[in-house]
């Protein structure tokens, strides 16, 4: 089991995926079924219907819970009125065999688990301790866009996560709930989970299908979107685990108990990773919109004589805030306004002792690092990006490093194929944005506040001498 602490939250946050008490035994199917598990399935097969299930998306307004928050109602409708399936060749039993042998699927639903950002489980926690709201949710979409293959990737090392995995999987086939004859009807929905071994880019969509498919991890140009060709060329409607787990309040109603958390255009409840400078890191379900300093206090704040610095907000390709932004919203359009994302739902917090500069230059390393190179502007870019990065903290400026930053950073995002290279500018604008004078102490006065970056311009300065 993943070892990351589930924080306690104000019994005004919504428990939408996460279990309110941990469950004895997450697996237990008919616990499960007991606590309401597949209640929507069951609506969406008997009363709504495909188009019923659709419609209610549509409805509910309800974004997806990473990436860049789109609205998911028109994606599923997208991917169920795609065109005919695209004839391709299509591994069966490890093997790539012709067209005229395969019968493919027409479309596929595919669950990405594989949880891209290193340092956050948030995917991982939700799928061991509550497998079931993530299978119900991609049952639910498989079964609205006519998908008969459920594809959940997650990362190869993950075994307890696979093995949870499967266990579910195999208790809801024996139980009706998926299978030949779905709750009885003519629908036929199986699962399988695909072990994955790769890098920060499968967070893309195009990238993980690909993973899927055996193949180099590149994106691909959209359009054509993934609805209309995806997995092996055919419709493919993906998501996160998050997403998935969403899917059983929209059906069921289930936002009633919580006045407080707007139904009409459904925000419902995201899960957020704390780390770095807080008494108690963990994992927490909140309710899209609180501010960050809420979401700070689940973690217990600033611990001793620290005092808060800035948040790293959104995983590797995040923003990185001021202690005054704090009053910020944690969702979609709040954190892109005030440059940082929701992304992995990462949350670093920094406290004095942490410098911004150094901070932001290790990130754009990584993902000029971890940039799949398929285009030059951000292969190049990227590296360049990094390299100016470096330069600042390592106190070595060459002329006007913000101006160049910042230039370079607008025709980065202006000719981004993907978006990695998007967000990848994000750590060093924020900085040039919100700690204009730390980043001059280091080009003007070579100096780090925090007395982090200047040890190695000594360093290289005494190797030097
Ligand atoms: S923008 Fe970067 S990460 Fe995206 S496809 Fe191009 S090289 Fe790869």
């Amino acid at each position: 089991m993943t070892s990351t602490p589930i924080l306690a939250t104000p019994a005004r946050f919504p428990r939408l995926m996460l279990p309110a008490a941990p469950a004895s035994d997450p697996l237990d199917l008919d616990a499960a079924v007991t606590a309401g598990a597949f209640t929507a399935l069951r609506i969406a097969v008997e009363q709504l219907k495909p188009e019923g299930v659709i419609n209610a998306l549509i409805e509910s307004g309800m974004r997806g819970r990473g990436g860049g928050g789109r609205q998911i109602g028109e994606k599923w409708y997208s991917c169920a009125h795609a065109g005919a399936p695209v004839a391709m060749a299509a591994p069966v039993g490890g093997a790539i065999v012709g067209v005229d042998e395969f019968v493919a699927p027409a479309r596929y639903v595919v669950v990405n688990a594989y949880g891209a950002d290193p340092a956050v489980t948030t995917d991982r926690v939700l799928v061991e301790n509550n497998p079931y709201a993530v299978i119900e949710g991609a049952a639910i979409a498989a079964f609205a866009v006519g998908a008969s293959e459920v594809v959940i990737a997650v990362r190869a090392e993950a075994t307890d996560t696979i093995q949870a995995l499967q266990t579910a999987i195999a208790a809801a086939e024996s139980a009706g709930y998926l299978g030949d004859n779905v709750l009885g009807s003519n629908a036929e929905i199986h699962f399988s989970v695909k072990p994955l071994q790769g890098s920060y880019m499968l967070g893309e969509e195009t990238v993980l299908l690909k993973g899927l498919e055996g193949q180099r991890g590149q994106p691909e140009q959209q359009p054509p979107y993934t609805t209309t060709r995806g997995l092996y060329g055919k419709p493919t409607l993906i998501h996160g685990p998050q997403t998935f787990a969403a899917i059983h309040t929209i059906l069921t109603g289930g936002l009633e108990g919580f006045p407080e958390t707007d139904a009409r255009t459904f925000a419902g409840t995201v899960l957020v990773q704390i780390s770095g400078a807080v008494a108690h890191p963990g994992i927490a379900e909140v309710p899209f919109g609180v501010t960050l300093r809420e979401v700070l206090d689940l973690a217990g704040g600033v611990p001793g004589q620290s005092r808060l610095k800035a948040v790293l907000v959104g995983g590797p390709s995040g923003g990185i805030l001021p202690a005054d932004a704090i009053g910020v919203g944690f969702d979609h359009d709040s954190l892109e306004k005030a440059g940082a994302q929701v992304g992995s739902g990462s949350i670093v917090v920094l406290d004095q002792h942490s410098c911004v500069v150094d901070l932001a230059a290790v990130l754009t390393r990584f993902c000029a690092d971890e940039a799949c190179g398929k285009t030059i502007p951000c292969r190049i870019g990227l590296r360049r990006l990094a390299e100016i990065g470096a330069r600042i903290s390592e106190g070595q400026p060459r002329g006007d490093e913000i101006a160049r930053l910042t230039d370079l950073s607008v025709d980065i995002v202006g000719s981004a194929l993907c978006d990695h290279e998007r967000r990848a500018t994000l750590a060093l604008l924020s900085v040039v944005r919100y700690f204009r004078d730390e980043l001059d102490a280091h080009l003007l006065r070579n100096s780090c506040p925090a007395g982090i970056c200047h040890p190695k311009a000594d360093a290289r300065a005494g190797a030097v001498s």
